[in-house]
């Protein structure tokens, strides 16, 4: 019987989340025996074409080919599972979508009239649907695997989503927040680190991006008690998730 096909896309991204697929280095070679690797330019030159049964997509969506090439990849993809901040929320680039491009165009680049790009950076899923989003930058290799296994399986991944305080009561931590007064965004953070922060006496700062239903009007004045100005408030609900719902 034909193995499903795997393909691996890269957008606007530094890799790192690619990387974390070829990282997972006991699980690899296992996996290769349960699907085909179709496309995965980081990791082979081989390259078959489509449809495929799943595709990983890493990166944001930043210039007009790649609005095309999104739509293409969505038509030749059974599961389409996005992954890293900057597939699910526009990424560090996100922060062009605070001002003008045009401005950053002219200053970074020697001949500024050979960049063709878009105002924005966007999730993936603004312009098609898209199955399974894993959060994070780089994403947790954990959750790639459970989203791989449960494919072969047939079955729904166990993906959490809730906030990063439950895997920090999971692990029986103390919390930074009440304990050392330390400012912490866990309560209105998706889970899936393993609560990585708080478990060296560190506040979260929100990598893994916004919960579902996060509750960051009540947070706020927490964090202003502990310490965090405006600017600071500011900055860190608009590092890795800048095109992230928060509110
Ligand atoms: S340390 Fe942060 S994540 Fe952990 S319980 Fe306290 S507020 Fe929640
Ligand atoms: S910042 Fe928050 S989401 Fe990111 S690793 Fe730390 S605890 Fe996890």
């Amino acid at each position: 019987m034909d193995r499903p096909t795997l393909a691996v896309w890269k957008f606007t991204s530094c890799d790192g989340c690619q990387l974390t697929l070829l990282d997972c280095e006991d699980e690899l070679l296992p996996l290769t025996e349960r699907v085909e690797i179709a496309h995965f330019p980081e990791a082979t030159p081989r390259t078959r074409p489509g449809p495929y049964d799943v595709s990983i997509v890493e990166g944001s969506v930043t210039t007009p080919t790649e609005v095309e090439r999104i739509r293409w990849i969505r038509e030749q993809s059974r599961v389409l599972v996005v992954v890293g901040a900057c597939a699910t929320s526009g990424g560090i680039q996100a922060l062009r979508n605070l001002a003008d491009v045009d401005e950053f165009r002219s200053v970074v680049y020697a001949s500024p009239e050979l960049i063709d790009t878009l105002a924005t950076s966007t999730p993936i899923s603004a312009h098609v649907p898209v199955d399974y989003e894993l959060r994070g930058c780089p994403i947790d290799r954990g959750q790639l695997l459970e989203v791989l296994t449960s494919f072969l399986a047939g079955r729904a991944p166990d993906l959490p989503d809730t906030s990063v305080c439950t895997d920090c009561k999971r692990r029986g931590l103390t919390c930074v927040m009440v304990a050392h007064g330390t400012p912490c965004l866990g309560p209105v953070t998706h889970a899936g680190c393993g609560a990585l922060c708080p478990a060296v006496r560190r506040g979260c700062y929100g990598c893994f991006g916004p919960m579902n239903g996060p509750n960051v009007p009540a947070l706020i004045p927490l964090l202003r008690r502990h310490g965090m100005g405006e600017g600071e408030l500011d900055r860190v609900f608009h590092t890795f998730t800048t095109a992230g719902e928060w509110t």
